[in-house]
């Protein structure tokens, strides 16, 4: 486990055992919280790939199943919606479960224990990824470093010149980690031509589909289809091809957000009714994208900026909290204990500015 993860982990298990979590759970009853996760997996640290983060272990999601069916209502996002337009509160301590991508173990391991629980959901898809034509960008970055036989190389980007070490796993990841902050930066119109230049100057080939490591793997159509059935889970969209909209231009903005509607809608039969933002952080979406995805038809979107959602929250950029890595974790974020003990520190430290 990583070290800032680590101490997370270790602060959520002190706010639950110290009593804030339920003590939040009262106090904040009226706020919703909508969790996202991405893919899942049966067991930690496939050599293949070297980020993580992306895949959370089964069993972790199972018990934080279990802990939301026992002490939350899970609603479907398309209950927050409906409860907006009609002017109605939502339950107390409600939490909506959303994933984003459209990893084939949504359907694999997350639907089983969904159902078992009867617990609804929103997948958020990236359809150019379940139509097979290309994995997302960040998986092809993700295997290059993984895969080359490189031990090091000079990178130049954004004006910068990395040194990326690929002597262990660690370098690695670290590598990646550093070179990932720099693509995010780049041009939609030229993040493409950086990955192809990538995986030449590394020597590793563009994977295909079939190529990827079981994690990294796409839903199929039918999939996504069969748990629609179900009536529990919502497909949403998530772009078609991945792009950090607020990098791309207009028209290619636009075009990102109606092939993805106009794909969900081919596959499923049904216009989708939530979208989320790629990556989803404040400079990751603007004004315009807001604006193209209302007018796509879409009733609501969501953000990765963390916080949580009351009456005020606005619909096309709903706040989510990352994927929690341990039961606790999950608790302290859900309960708003993590939220209280920020909007106290915050408070503590404008007061000691005014002595
Ligand atoms: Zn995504």
């Amino acid at each position: 486990m990583p070290h800032a993860s680590q101490s997370r982990a270790i602060k959520a298990a002190a706010l639950v055992g110290s009593g804030l979590a339920s003590y939040a759970r009262t106090r904040r009853a009226k706020e919703t919280t909508i969790l996202t996760f991405h893919g899942l997996c049966e067991n930690v640290g496939d050599p293949g790939i070297l980020d993580w983060s992306l895949h959370l272990p089964v069993a972790v999601f199972r018990s934080i199943c279990a802990l939301l069916a026992a002490e939350y209502r899970v609603i479907p996002l398309a209950e927050l919606v409906e409860a907006r337009a009609n002017n109605q509160s939502l339950p107390d301590n409600s939490v909506i479960i959303t994933f984003d991508d459209g990893y084939a173990s949504n359907f694999e391991l997350a639907y089983p224990i969904l159902k078992k629980f009867e617990l609804p959901a929103t997948v958020f898809v990236t359809t150019g990824f379940l139509d097979g034509e290309d994995m997302m960008w960040f998986q092809r970055v993700d295997l290059a470093l993984s895969r080359t036989q490189k031990e090091q190389i000079n990178w130049k980007i954004n004006d910068n010149k990395l040194s990326l070490q690929l002597g262990t796993r660690k370098e690695r990841q670290e590598s990646l980690v550093c070179l990932m902050a720099e693509m995010k930066e780049l041009h939609d119109m030229d993040l493409l031509g950086e990955v192809d230049r990538l995986e030449l100057a590394l020597g590793v080939a563009t994977p295909t589909l079939a190529d990827l490591p079981v994690p990294m793997r796409p839903l199929t159509w039918d999939m996504a289809c069969d748990m629609i059935y179900s009536g529990l889970i919502e497909i949403g969209g998530h772009t078609h091809t991945h792009p950090i909209l607020s990098s791309c231009d207009s028209m290619a903005m636009r075009a990102e957000i109606s092939t993805c509607r106009d794909r969900i809608r081919a596959e499923t039969g049904d216009l989708p009714l939530s979208f989320a933002y790629p990556n989803g952080g404040a400079d990751d979406y603007n004004r315009e994208s807001m604006l193209m995805v209302r007018e796509a038809g879409f009733k609501c979107a969501c953000s990765m900026v963390n916080g949580r959602v009351d009456e005020h929250s606005a619909l096309f950029q709903l706040p989510r909290y990352g994927s929690p890595e341990s039961v606790w974790e999950a608790e302290a974020t859900v309960s708003g204990a993590f939220e209280t003990l920020k909007e106290w520190r915050q408070s503590c430290l404008k007061a000691m500015s005014l002595i």
